[in-house]
């Protein structure tokens, strides 16, 4: 079963499915939109949440956080 969880660290945004947790640092986005573009059933930013993380696979999610021009989004596997 897919959860999602939303945990707040600092200035880190944490998404998490049964595989991995999404950290997202706001600060550092430039609002490229890349994200958007390539996911848009999982990042809708007029919306909140704005990350939907079970509406992707997790390869699908690992492989646009990768194209994360500014590094504002990364991931971490879960244990
Ligand atoms: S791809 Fe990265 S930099 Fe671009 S809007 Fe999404 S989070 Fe921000």
């Amino acid at each position: 079963m897919i959860t999602r969880k939303r945990l707040l660290m600092g200035k880190t945004i944490q998404y998490s499915n049964e595989e991995i947790t999404i950290h997202w640092q706001p600060e550092k986005c430039i609002h490229a939109g890349k994200c958007v573009k390539t996911l848009p059933r999982v990042y809708r930013p007029k919306e909140k949440p704005w990350l939907i993380i079970e509406n992707a696979t997790t390869e699908e999610l690992k492989a646009q956080i990768k194209t994360c021009p500014s590094g504002a989004l990364s991931y971490s596997d879960n244990n």
